[in-house]
């Protein structure tokens, strides 16, 4: 993957009459990456994207793709194309008779289709299908053969409008890894849609996180979900709790905080974010997996608060417990694996919960 733009977002605006879908969005996606646009219902990720293959135009602002403005550019003269749900292709056809069908308009020989249409088939690892009847497939496949659809093409980029919602939850996470390993593999830049965090936390490189027509933050999903910048980004990847804090000192060490459920800490410079007002925290976020139930009473952690489960969930590999720590009425969710040895234990069971303050996030 280079760090050079593929496509350059620049103030792309769109209203529909007087609904502000998009408010001015700026970002550059980088050639060869997996992108995730990923948001609530209504946020404008599936505007952008219609946005950039040329479907819509923008109501302000400008697309750029490989260096050329995309003003005035209709769809079938963008160097982009579109995947569609799997139950869009056509079933009365043949594998290779439905990824032939885009290359029609280019009138090319027939010795030349074939080839085409085997390379694309061999990129998604159908190679030998093309005779088969497309209702013939399997779910997955389908979902190849469209994306054989694109790929056919020759795209620069591949735009994926929640391609993979129609599937059942084991093909989804199936297909999740197998369009992320297809993806690395070609080294073509795709943009995917999803409101689904986990999805696009499996499959990005980076994820651009969308409320309101906005993008909220754009990073990498280990960035995101260890360093949201608000609390709306923090609870809408994964889980976070949220606990009351008050700042007692900034030094070069860092932020020193009273935290009533967990104690009192210093947050190292290296994990504040830059330019935060630490008067202004008011709470900080720690993830449950960043809390640890200590089983045995000669095991120790960096910090350690005194808690009572409160309500146990078990999940088979893992337990969530919600756990009032400290005596605070508010209890935080914490997760731990069920590894050998490890009992499950009931609501009303006291406990000590470790900690570090590396795990607390900051926000104003
Ligand atoms: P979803 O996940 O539900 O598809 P989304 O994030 O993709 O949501 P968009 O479809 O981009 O959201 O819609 C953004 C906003 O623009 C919404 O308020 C929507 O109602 C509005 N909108 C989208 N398309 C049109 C249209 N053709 N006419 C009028 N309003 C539209």
């Amino acid at each position: 993957m280079s760090e050079k733009p593929i496509i350059e977002l620049r103030d792309v605006a769109k209203s529909f009459g007087t609904v502000k879908a998009l408010n001015g969005i700026n970002a550059n996606i980088r050639e060869g990456e997996f992108f995730s646009l990923l948001g609530p219902s209504g946020c404008g990720k599936t505007t952008l994207l219609r946005m950039i293959a040329g479907f819509e135009d923008p109501s302000g602002g400008e697309i750029v793709i490989d260096g050329k403005s995309m003003r005035g550019i209709p769809a079938n003269r963008r160097p982009t194309n579109m995947v569609f749900q799997s139950y869009a292709i056509f079933p009365h056809l043949s594998v290779a008779e439905n990824v032939a069908y885009g290359l029609k308009r280019k009138k090319l020989p027939k010795s030349e289709v074939t080839d085409e249409v085997n390379k694309a088939l061999s990129m998604v690892d159908l190679s030998g299908y093309g005779g088969r009847a497309a209702h013939e497939l399997s779910g997955g496949q389908r979902q190849r053969v469209a994306l054989a659809r694109a790929l056919v093409m020759r795209p620069k980029v591949v735009l994926l409008d929640e391609p993979l919602s129609a599937l059942d939850k084991k093909l989804r996470e199936q297909m999740q890894v197998e369009l992320r390993q297809l993806q690395q593999s070609i080294g073509i830049t795709f943009i995917l849609v999803t409101h689904d965090q986990e999805e696009a936390l499996i499959m990005s490189d980076r994820i651009a996180v969308m409320f309101e027509g906005d993008i909220a933050q754009i990073d990498s999903p280990e960035g995101l979900y260890r360093h949201p910048v608000s609390k709306r980004v923090a609870s809408f990847i994964g889980v976070m709790n949220f606990l009351d804090a008050r700042t007692t000192g900034q030094s070069d060490a860092g932020v020193s905080l009273d935290i009533p459920a967990l104690g009192k800490v210093t947050v190292p410079a290296s994990h504040v974010p830059d330019g935060l007002d630490a008067n202004s925290v008011e709470s900080v976020g720690v993830r449950p997996e960043m809390l640890t139930i200590l089983f045995d009473e000669r095991e120790t952690a960096e910090a350690v608060a005194k808690g009572v489960v409160t309500s146990t969930s078990y999940y088979g590999d893992m337990t969530y417990y919600s756990v009032a720590l400290n005596e605070t009425k508010a209890p935080v969710t914490l997760s731990m694996r069920n590894t050998a040895g490890r009992s499950v234990l009931p609501a009303g069971s006291e406990v000590r919960v470790g900690w570090g303050a590396e795990s607390i996030v900051l926000f104003e």
